[in-house]
């Protein structure tokens, strides 16, 4: 019988997952993820994909991450029309990711194409625009955790909780042929065990091989009770150098965490001396998509009526002269605005009116690229420009490393460890710094036989 993978995407790297399936006369397209990284990188989102739209039977999409689900839209823009099956959840973070990684596709095109213009170069097109992931959309099939489905004959798709963001989930697909049934177990991204929001990742105990993310295979993160503690003490700091304080946080994930968190030690942090600002139309819808699925993860502090923790001194900040206004606040305002790297959004405004006073405070909680400006930052630049003008960089800067959406070391041995009879398991989603150590440790510890997935390669299940 036939039931086949190969590797075509997030093999050595963090992203642009993507994995053909075959099953018997099936072919199913597992993740369909974006390349992220460096313009040279990026550049591979263009090349063609290594099959034709009209042969994919179904698509289905672990989380809604754009490094899994972002090239959806120009899979459906080649001619693919059949469904994509992801968790209701995932599906409503897609209806706000997808459109605007197509609005921030056109902008680039234009971008790109005023250079061209100058140099007597052909223009190109965006990769797909708003209007083409707009369109997507509908052929989003939205499904519950642990129900199974019949998605190709003979073909079961079922989602397990992943703990790693809303909706994501552990997928589990098993083909029946002739009687034998042969099962293939796909971790997505698997959550951290200390997470504040997410419920524990969902162990399986039967897989016929095991394709595992390997993201911090390398090490274990810091315990959050000192996160909570470093936090707390920034915000004391602040408070006595009567500054602002910055945030620059990703919209999904960790701008709830975020939010959560400050509900939660609103007393310890003295969190009423300040004014809370989400200043981040993104951030604002996808807090009311966590919101709408709250039976989804630990949402004790949500208040019941509203979309938000329970913070009476936050102010959801949806309009630009909303947003403007903040420019006038000098002192007692954290400001939560996107983008998470600082490369874009409404933090770089923020950055603008604050970076280059000594008063105020930049607390870094998200990963940060290298070539980005949150990474300049973080390195310790004296200056940074923004649209072209200098600013001295006064603020002070903290790094808080403990707010992980993935998890560590011990999460990904002890996730693989409820598997019995040690199936074949292969590492995608990492570097060789973090799937090394991994490897090793599943060979060493639990007699595993681990394998490093590499691009193109093809397993029999
Ligand atoms: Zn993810």
């Amino acid at each position: 019988m036939a039931f086949e993978l190969q590797f075509f995407g997030a093999t050595e790297r963090v992203t642009g997952s993507l994995y053909v399936l075959t099953a018997g006369p099936s072919k199913i397209v597992l993740e369909c993820g974006l390349v992220q990284g460096m313009a040279d990188e990026e550049a591979r989102n263009r090349e063609s994909f290594p099959f034709s739209a009209e042969e994919i039977d179904a698509v289905v999409i672990s989380h809604s991450h754009i490094d899994h689900s972002g090239r959806v839209p120009l899979l459906a823009k080649q001619g693919y029309t059949g469904p994509i099956y992801t968790h209701d959840a995932s599906k409503a973070l897609c209806q706000i990711m997808l459109p605007d990684s197509g609005y921030l596709n056109e902008k680039e095109a234009e971008w790109e194409n005023k250079k061209r213009r100058r140099n007597g170069k052909s223009r190109v097109l965006p990769l797909y625009t708003r209007e083409d992931a707009e369109a997507c959309i509908e052929q989003f099939e939205a499904l519950e955790y642990e129900s199974p489905t019949e998605i190709a004959p003979g073909l079961t798709l079922t989602l397990f909780d992943a703990g790693h963001i809303l909706g994501a989930s552990i997928v589990k697909l098993e083909y029946e042929e002739k009687g034998q049934t042969r099962t293939l177990v796909f971790s997505g991204d698997l959550g951290y065990r200390d997470a504040p929001l997410m419920d524990p990742t969902t162990r399986l105990e039967h897989a016929d091989a095991v394709l595992m993310e390997s993201t911090y295979g390398d090490r274990d993160h810091r315990p959050i009770s000192e996160t909570i503690e470093e936090l707390g003490s920034v915000f004391e700091s602040a408070r006595a150098a009567r500054g602002n304080i910055l945030i620059p946080a990703f919209t999904v994930g960790r701008t709830q965490d975020l939010l959560y968190l400050m509900a939660e030690h609103y007393e310890a942090w003295g969190l009423s001396n300040w004014d809370i600002f989400l200043d981040s139309p993104m951030g604002i819808s996808a807090t009311k998509v966590y919101s709408r699925f709250r039976n989804l993860f630990k949402a004790q502090l949500f208040e019941p009526k509203s979309d938000y923790p329970e913070l009476p001194n936050l102010y959801a900040t949806r309009s630009v002269e909303e947003s403007m206004a903040i420019n006038k606040v000098e002192s007692g305002a954290i400001i939560i605005a996107g983008s998470g790297m600082c490369t874009g959004g409404r933090i770089k405004h923020h950055l603008k009116n604050n970076i280059w006073r000594p008063q105020c405070h930049l607390v870094i909680v998200g990963y940060q690229a290298a070539g980005t400006l949150g990474r300049r930052l973080v390195d310790g630049a004296d200056e940074i420009k923004l649209w072209g003008d200098s600013y001295r960089v006064r603020a002070q800067l903290h790094t808080i490393g403990g707010l992980s959406a993935h998890g560590d070391q011990k999460d990904l041995m002890d996730w693989y460890s409820s598997f019995k009879g040690r199936p074949p398991v292969y590492l995608v989603h990492g570097e060789e710094r973090g799937q090394k150590p991994l490897l090793e440790k599943l060979k060493k510890d639990l007699k595993a036989p681990a394998h490093i997935a590499r691009y193109q390669q093809k397993i029999v299940i």
